[in-house]
């Protein structure tokens, strides 16, 4: 871990705020309905505990594990599942909680995966949105914040595994 090569780009306290505004917003779209928050791991951890602290309600927690970038930082197209779902979610409010949509391959994977399992809405909430990468059009319903082209770490976001453990989301400089 090389801190001098990282540059703090949100901080906690704006994380905070915004996980709060973000939950509130999606609670609002469910009204009092149970959702099913589907994280994907790894780096989406740390986002899926605070935000469905903020969405509040009934709130299941899934956690589907999938690898995109085998510890290089250019995403590859190439999803793999690493630990799938434990329970149907036939019939369910679906909620992906993902960390960062850059090229859009990934979730264009996912919804797929996930569609053809008929829940009874699936909706995808992302922290951050990195759009002037994007190569397939996904249609996300709630963003954090908008980033530029930039590779970023921390908050559950890793290069190489190392650096998910920063409580700020910060700009990666090799
Ligand atoms: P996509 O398939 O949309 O290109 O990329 C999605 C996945 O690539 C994310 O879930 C994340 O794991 C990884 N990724 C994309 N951009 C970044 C970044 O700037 N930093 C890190 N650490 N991972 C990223």
């Amino acid at each position: 871990m090389d801190l001098s090569r990282v540059r703090v780009l949100i901080d906690e306290d704006a994380l905070r705020a915004r996980i709060q505004d973000l939950g509130a917003e999606i609670r609002a779209e469910y009204g009092d309905a149970p959702v099913t928050a589907i994280a994907v791991l790894k780096g989406s951890f740390m986002f899926m505990a605070d935000l469905v602290r903020a969405i509040g309600g009934e709130v299941r927690c899934e956690f589907l594990g999938v690898s995109s970038y085998h510890g290089g930082t250019r995403s590859t197209g190439v999803v793999r599942i690493t630990q799938d779902l434990k329970h149907p979610i036939e019939g369910q409010h679906c909620l992906i909680v993902e960390d960062i949509v850059d090229t859009g391959l990934t979730m264009d994977y996912l919804l797929r995966l996930l569609q053809v399992r008929k829940p009874r809405s699936l909706k995808i909430v992302t922290l951050l949105d990195k759009p002037t990468n994007r190569e397939v059009d996904v249609d996300v319903d709630f963003v954090g914040f908008t980033i530029p082209d930039e590779f970023v770490v921390g908050y559950g976001l890793d290069l190489g595994e190392v650096y998910r453990n920063l409580p700020y989301i910060a700009v990666y400089t090799p």
